[in-house]
């Protein structure tokens, strides 16, 4: 019928779904930062496993499926979501500035300020210079004007591209030893291009701080995410990554790390209300054949299309 909207939260509630209103019209959304954008009302999260059918005679809800133990995705609270939402209760930005604040404990280095890799990294730098008592400083400028459209580029620029988006900021990092501060690291390409790019700024020292345990596993659960082959941190270990990249020293939040900043004791992965498979490998939803996630999802394309506009920006 096309005259109801249909929304269904999965059994385990990997993925997140918010439910909204707008001058008495409801609204179905993954993050709550879209209900910010158009004005809408937040009224709640769906359930895990809750479908609801909205249609001109109101909402009703139900609950098709069996049970299934609670699964959310905690790479959401590291990257995916946008820091301005708001999701199973924790608003993203303040478990990133936490995450950052755990990763200054468990790995500290003498260094004379921290630099977010933008804007991804952000929060989580934040955390980590508020933590380590360092300044916190952008050493990376991000070119917001680039594509605007009423700037537009001849075809030289154009072809400069994506080159234009970031620049180290050399007036900040000249002569210094620096924090850089990202969320992940995937391939490595990315982060390898940001080093170079700080070094050649000048930078005395650099090392890499990610906000995130290594991701050495691909995620079956709606991201799509490389091959397993083609994760640096499934191929390197910890010193091959830092040869890798080119930094002096790199050092990842472990996993109980990341839990402890999102309010838990420590890791308990028969009790966890989190996915982490992408981190340890732990699939707690069974994988039921060799390829089991169609990987078109709307919401896929857009991470991939995050993913890689991060990945374009430093080519
Ligand atoms: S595998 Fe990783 S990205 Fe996928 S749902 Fe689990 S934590 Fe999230």
């Amino acid at each position: 019928m096309d005259d109801q909207l249909i929304a269904v939260r999965d059994p385990n509630g990997v993925r997140p779904l918010i439910l909204g209103e707008l001058h008495g019209a409801k609204i179905v959304t993954s993050e709550t930062c879209a209900l910010d954008i158009i004005g809408a009302t937040f009224i709640r999260d769906l359930d895990h496993g809750e479908m609801i059918i909205i249609n001109q005679n109101g909402m009703i809800s139900s609950r098709p499926f069996k049970p299934a133990p609670s699964k959310f995705c905690i790479f959401e609270y590291v990257y995916f979501a946008r820091p301005d939402s708001i999701l199973e209760t924790k608003p993203v930005y303040s478990a990133r500035k936490a995450i950052g604040r755990e990763l200054a404990k468990e790995a500290p280095v003498e260094a004379d300020l921290v630099c977010p890799v933008p804007d991804s990294g952000v929060p989580a730098a934040m955390g980590y210079a508020e933590a380590a008592g360092l300044p916190f400083e952008l050493g990376i400028i991000r070119n917001h004007y680039v594509g605007r459209t009423f700037i537009q580029p001849t075809d030289n620029i154009r072809h400069l591209g994506v080159k234009l988006k970031h620049n180290a900021n050399r007036a900040m990092i000249e002569g210094k030893r620096v924090v850089l501060v990202d969320d992940s690291i995937v391939r490595g390409t990315t982060s390898r291009k940001i080093v170079d790019m700080v070094r050649a700024a000048g930078a005395a020292e650099v090392h890499m701080r990610i906000s995130s345990p290594p991701t050495a596993h691909s995620c079956y659960y709606g991201i799509d995410t490389p091959e397993q082959k083609e994760l640096l941190a499934h191929t390197h270990n910890l010193d091959e990554m830092k040869e890798f990249i080119g930094v002096d020293s790199l050092a990842y939040v472990s996993l109980d790390g990341l839990y402890r900043a999102l309010g838990e004791a420590k890791r308990n992965n028969e009790q966890s209300q989190y996915c982490d498979a992408c981190f340890s490998g732990d699939y707690a939803i069974e994988l039921t054949d060799q390829n089991p996630m169609p990987k078109s999802t709307s919401r896929s394309k857009i991470l991939r299309s995050r993913e890689n506009n991060k990945l374009a920006e430093q080519r």
